[in-house]
């Protein structure tokens, strides 16, 4: 095999490129493949037809590949249906004030309480807003090639990185705002990552396949890219392991007690993988982040930012790539709300309280960013010269 490209720690997080690969490859890539196609990680609630707030709609698709095809009311799970699978929100909310809350708390801070409808503060949709939400069926919808470029496409991408997260020109950025630059670049590198593994070869037989020499432009050229796609993986990851007790107290009912099981047993047995604890058992250390000063007043800045981002996305002019880019943003708020958690006001360390939605986007975020990850360590170490040879 081809030297290794990269080695060493990644930039910023806890854990070598050797050990990512490894785990990635032996652990996480095949659980959560067989993950997101159970019918609790399938279903997407999203609010596709937004008007955009900054410019008017012109980012019209050249593609009919770009159109996302909803999921017709009786084909998703009876219990998405219900926005709280039996308890209502007050019944929760009033808990709280209750002398008997004090000691279900004490008893067992693990108990998952259900699912609830709240809002994340990271983003800009109001997630307990369900009118005009559709239901979207994430394993006929792809993310792949769409034909989606030019001046819109390059708009957001601007946008996003000029006026929310301008690259760190040097040593005084601080490693808060160069974190969440990162987050976004490497976002940025597994959507273009994912365009080059499967993409429209040739329109008029209608072939798909990979465009190694597009991976190689965007994306492997860049070293820099490459490592922020790890980072971004490793964040993710850092997020999914520090709510595992959350995470495996869950409700992954859908109504097929069979799939329900399944879904289950999966998220533990990625949750409490000996693999991945031993060899990575902290992939990044939030613990480091707000230290200064002015911790608080820059955790209100980049969340402020990280909204923009995620109010830019009903900007984007494909419909296919709206969704992925809406659940992916949604899957880094997740995230950040679960390391920065949850009040963006203070340092007040409330219980942590995920919606189904939410969790549904961190699972398939973190899929997509292994699917990049490993596709990226397949091919990155052969592929200049294969770049070469052509
Ligand atoms: P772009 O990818 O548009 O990049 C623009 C500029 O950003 C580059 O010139 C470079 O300066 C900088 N840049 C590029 N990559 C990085 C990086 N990793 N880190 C930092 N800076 C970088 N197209 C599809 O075909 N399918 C999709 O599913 C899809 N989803 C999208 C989702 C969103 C949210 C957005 C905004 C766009 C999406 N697109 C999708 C479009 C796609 O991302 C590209 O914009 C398009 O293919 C044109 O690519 P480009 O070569 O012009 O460079």
């Amino acid at each position: 095999p081809a030297a290794r490209k990269y080695t060493g720690m990644v930039e910023d997080c806890c854990c070598d490129y050797e050990t990512v690969d490894a785990i990635n490859e032996e652990v996480l890539h095949p659980i959560l493949q067989d993950l997101v196609k159970l019918p609790f990680f399938r279903y997407f609630k999203v609010k596709l037809w937004c008007d955009c707030p900054f410019w008017p709609d012109d980012g019209m698709c050249r593609l009919r590949d770009c159109s996302v095809c909803e999921c017709p009311e009786n084909e998703f799970p009876e219990q998405f249906k219900k926005p709280y699978n039996g308890l209502s929100p007050d019944s929760m909310i009033c808990q709280e004030g209750k002398p008997q809350a004090a000691v279900d708390k004490t008893l067992d801070s693990r108990v998952f309480k259900g699912w609830v409808e709240t809002d994340n503060p990271w983003t800009n949709d109001d997630e307990t807003d369900n009118a005009e939400m559709t239901y979207v069926n994430l394993q006929l919808n792809p993310e792949r090639y769409t034909g989606y470029t030019g001046d819109s496409a390059r708009r957001i991408w601007d946008s996003i990185y000029k006026e929310n997260c301008p690259k760190y020109p040097s040593e005084d950025m601080c490693r808060e705002k160069k974190a969440l630059y990162k987050l976004i670049s490497g976002l940025h590198s597994s959507i273009s990552v994912h365009i080059a593994y499967d993409y429209l070869l040739d329109e008029s037989t209608n072939l798909w396949g990979q465009n190694l020499p597009l991976l190689y432009d965007r994306v492997l050229k860049y070293p820099e890219r490459v490592q922020n796609l790890y980072f971004t993986y490793l964040f993710v990851l850092r997020a999914v392991t520090k709510a595992t007790d959350y995470l495996e107290q869950a409700e992954y009912n859908t109504g097929n007690p069979e799939d329900d099981l399944k879904t289950q047993s999966l998220v533990k047995q990625l949750l409490y993988n000996p693999k991945l604890r031993t060899a990575c058992p902290l992939p990044f250390d939030e613990a480091k982040l707000w230290q200064g000063e002015n911790g608080p007043e820059l955790k209100q800045e980049i969340q402020k930012q990280f909204r923009n981002i995620s109010a830019i996305m009903d900007c984007v002019g494909c419909e296919k790539c709206r969704l992925w880019g809406k659940l992916q943003v949604l899957g880094l708020g997740t995230a950040l709300k679960i390391l920065f958690s949850v009040d963006g006001d203070s340092h007040l360390n409330q219980p942590l309280q995920l919606q189904r939605n939410e969790v549904i986007a961190l699972f398939n975020l973190l899929n997509r960013l292994s699917e990049s990850v490993k596709f990226v360590h397949e091919k990155g170490s052969s592929i200049e010269e294969v770049i070469k040879q052509q």
